[in-house]
């Protein structure tokens, strides 16, 4: 098959949340020949499906048409990314065709690795499993919590980093909060096997999710994942990881589920893993960048963003809501022949949905220091005004200004 061929000053993968930040705003700042490869013809807000997993939001309005987000004058590259040829300057399609660049973005997001869990695929969104790390799947996680009256829930953390790694907490206490105001609490078991060695890693916000932890009775596992599942006897399997905080064994623990949500190993797409952008000694193969200009540490044309760039800070939206500025500007001066001087420090933030109707803003940077946007506003305890900029504020934020390249 021959497929689609170009060529263009900028050319983006991927049409995700870092993809489509980036194209809007180099359409804002005048850049002409942009294009954008993405295979899907669905654009998703996934932070939503915490709470429609936690029964707080419909899943329907998280997803929308790629061709409603595309900012006008992009030229659209409906197929998918195979391999890249940083030194060709050159960028394969599964179709077949071949797209060359003058600068590339790099921006496909992350791999989930359901399958590296024997036995998850086959019973997920059945038999009492699921996951909000899906459109798919996060209705059904309300569906199994809001019918458990009692036994045994799990909720899962895999080692590897995660996107928004506060999401496999968020959803267990929006659970918690649910079974303890329905009145079912007491016949519930809530343990958390996470596979992290801490619960969060920025101490100021430590003490409101402990907090939450002590509250709701939860059975706390640190540095323990989730290694199969035997949908059968309704079982999970635990590896308790040999060097973790805990002092654990490296032993198996087998524990009987009655509802269990999993969040999956995540990785750089398989592609990018074995291609030449990724780096050599990063396990999770993600596309190695300096840490502040976010350009490619081998190839001065190539920058990195989003999930799929190998930083060392939490993987969210609201981290690319600072990155992509930076890749903007670095490109513009590169574009103009100017050194590209641009620096991003690391910003993330982690909305932590502790109850129903409160939640703690994680904001940090890569020293993981604290970086509150509004420092008069005390976001370390859970609080109600935080709830409502996640439920309603943060999704308008998204669609009509960070996805038309404004607000920062
Ligand atoms: C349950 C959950 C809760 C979350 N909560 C929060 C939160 O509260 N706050 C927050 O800020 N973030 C949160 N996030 C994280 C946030 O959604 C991601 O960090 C963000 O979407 C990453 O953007 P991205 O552009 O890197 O990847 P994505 O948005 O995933 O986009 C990647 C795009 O690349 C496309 N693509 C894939 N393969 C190819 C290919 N081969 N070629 C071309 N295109 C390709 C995909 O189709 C997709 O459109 C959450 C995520 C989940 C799943």
């Amino acid at each position: 098959m021959s497929g689609s061929t170009g060529r263009h000053r900028v050319l983006i993968v991927g049409g995700g949340t870092a993809g489509i930040t980036v194209a809007a705003r180099l359409r804002r700042a005048g850049v002409t020949d942009v294009a954008l490869i993405e295979p899907s013809n669905t654009h998703y807000y996934q932070p939503m499906w915490t709470l429609v997993g936690g029964g707080r939001a419909p899943v329907e309005p998280t997803a929308r048409p790629e061709q409603d987000v595309l900012p006008r004058g992009v030229r659209w590259y409906r197929d998918a990314a195979v391999e890249i040829d940083p030194d060709a300057h050159t960028v394969g399609l599964a179709g077949g065709g071949r797209v060359a660049y003058d600068f590339l973005v790099v921006a496909p997001g992350l791999q989930l690795r359901w399958d590296a869990v024997p036995g998850l695929e086959r019973t997920l969104g059945r038999g009492g499993v699921s996951s909000n790390y899906s459109y798919d799947f996060a209705p059904a996680t309300w569906n199994f919590i809001r019918n458990l009256r009692s036994g045994t829930a799990v909720f899962t953390m895999p080692s590897t980093p995660v996107k928004c790694g506060g999401a496999p907490m968020k959803i267990a206490f929006l659970a918690a909060d649910y079974w303890h105001r329905t009145g079912v609490a007491r016949d519930i078991r809530i343990v958390l096997a996470f596979g992290a060695s801490a619960l969060f890693r920025v101490a100021a916000y430590l003490p409101a999710l402990e907090a939450a932890v002590e509250r709701y009775g939860l059975d706390l596992r640190l540095s323990t994942e989730l290694v199969e599942v035997r949908p059968e006897r309704r079982q999970a399997v635990l590896h308790e990881l040999a060097a973790g905080a805990t002092g654990g064994t490296g032993g198996m623990t087998e524990l009987d589920y009655d509802f269990m949500h999993v969040t999956p190993p995540q990785q750089a797409p398989d592609w990018i893993r074995s291609g030449p952008l990724a780096g050599a000694d990063d396990p999770g193969g993600y596309v190695t960048v300096d840490p502040a200009t976010l350009r490619h540490n081998r190839y001065p044309d190539v920058f990195a963003l989003g999930d799929v760039a190998g930083l060392p800070t939490s993987k969210t939206g609201a981290a690319i809501r600072k990155q992509a500025p930076v890749v903007v500007a670095n490109l513009l001066a590169l574009l103009d022949g100017r050194e590209p001087r641009a620096r991003y420090d690391g910003y993330t933030a982690c909305p932590i949905v502790t109850a129903r109707d409160r939640m703690v803003l994680a904001e940090f940077d890569y020293a993981l220091q604290p970086r509150p946007s509004i420092p008069v506003i005390d976001t370390t305890r859970a609080r109600r005004d935080m709830y409502l900029l996640k439920r309603y504020g943060l999704p308008a934020f998204y669609w009509n200004l960070m996805l038309r390249g404004l607000g920062s």
